[in-house]
């Protein structure tokens, strides 16, 4: 069936209630009818719910949908996107193994590769999002793992995930993708060969601004490893963010239409503004990888890049100047939010490892909501000329 339909249609077992919508499951722990079913069921000969950091039914039908929308075989599901990152990794990965990364990777990824993965001796090499052709060259021996987002955060820009696919599979290394600016409904890693497939599912699958919580999707082989790893070391989704996060997977596609159609028309306006330099938006005719964008994604996305006139006075100047649109570091909201990210998510970087990672002094983040486009646009025109 179509994607749209599995949104709404994956759903758990009625109860002897009969409800029409899933109900809220908020237990910690399963009860069994006798000691040779609770032994059958420790020892995993028999499939059910023995305790919620294993599963929960809420949790499994969020994983469910996710694995559906995404084409792959199973999943786990975290209390966030980055323990998502982490246990993903975690689980998969020695002392002494090493991660060929973009780098232009979410600030958190980046310190977890920079700052904690050294401790137990896993390194990494980051290559440029503008210089696929080296990515080959940074492969060694010991790398285990191609970790890449597409579109990236900040800078928008985009990887080529047939290109990435085909590097993995030539040196049999493996896949990840934080798929979180597409989500399931723009783009579908695993096509194009990878072999996990993460979300943070705190920004345009909950939508709404509300609940934290990640999820780990691909083959059952490797998602074994990851919920063995989980079960024991707990990072598991609470089952009532998970009954938020599936409600809000019903309307991702018709939510995902609008939103992207409404970023369209507002990078459209920042292009006429003379103000707005470097305009960057997957769908934009004039993004470098215009192409590419095209080939795997079905529409651009809700977040747009821009350079405003005048550095990190005129970044700061900007985003004192909105009325309608909020100030916040989130995405992928119903909110239209601004950032800039040069005096707040990379502040604590160096100069130069900002511009490296693509971030000018007056780079301007915009997570276009669901408000009437006139309004966003308004708003935006007044903030860039005052
Ligand atoms: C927000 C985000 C994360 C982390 O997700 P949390 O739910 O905030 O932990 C990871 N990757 C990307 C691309 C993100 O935008």
């Amino acid at each position: 069936m179509h994607i749209e339909t599995e949104a709404i249609r994956t759903q758990m077992e009625r109860s002897q209630y009969s409800e029409h919508s899933s109900p809220v499951y908020l237990t910690s722990s399963y009860v069994f009818d006798d000691a040779e079913e609770m032994r059958a069921s420790f020892s995993e000969e028999k499939e059910r719910n023995i305790y919620s950091r294993f599963s929960n039914p809420n949790t499994s039908e969020f994983i469910e949908k996710i694995a559906v929308m995404e084409g792959a075989e199973a999943g786990y599901a975290f209390a966030t996107g980055m323990s998502a990152v982490f246990s993903t990794l975690a689980a998969l990965l020695n002392s002494g193994d090493h991660i060929v990364s973009a780098r232009s990777i979410f600030g958190s990824t980046h310190s977890l590769f920079t700052k904690y993965l050294p401790k137990w001796n896993i390194t990494h090499s980051y290559f440029s999002v503008n210089e696929p052709e080296k990515i080959e060259e940074l492969i060694k021996p010991e790398t285990k793992v191609i970790f890449a987002e597409t579109p990236t955060n900040p800078g928008v820009d985009i990887l080529d995930l047939e290109h990435l696919g085909k590097i993995a599979k030539n040196h049999n290394i493996l896949l990840i993708i934080d798929n979180c600016f597409a989500t399931p409904y723009l783009q579908n890693p695993i096509k194009y060969g990878a072999d996990l497939v993460i979300h943070s599912a705190t920004k345009l699958i909950d939508g709404q601004g509300r609940v934290l919580g990640g999820v780990t999707v691909g083959s059952s082989e490797l998602i074994r490893e990851i919920y063995l790893f989980s079960r024991n070391t707990g990072p598991a989704l609470s089952p009532f963010n998970a009954w938020i996060l599936s409600k809000s997977l019903e309307t991702l596609p018709v939510r995902l239409d609008r939103h992207c159609e409404n970023a369209l028309k507002v990078a459209e306006f920042l292009e006429q503004e003379t103000n707005a330099e470097n305009v960057k938006y997957p769908f934009l005719r004039s993004h470098p990888q215009y192409e590419i964008a095209k080939k795997q994604m079905k529409a651009g996305g809700n977040i747009i890049s821009f350079e405003i006139k005048g550095g990190v006075e005129a970044g700061r100047k900007f985003i004192d100047g909105v009325q309608l649109c909020s100030r916040s570091a989130n995405l992928g909201d119903t909110r239209t939010i601004v950032t800039h990210p040069a005096s707040t998510t990379h502040s604590k970087l160096k100069e130069e490892e900002r511009l490296e990672a693509g971030i000018k002094p007056g780079l301007i983040r915009i997570s276009v909501g669901l408000e009437h486009v006139e309004d966003i646009i308004n708003d935006l025109k007044q903030a860039l000329n005052t």
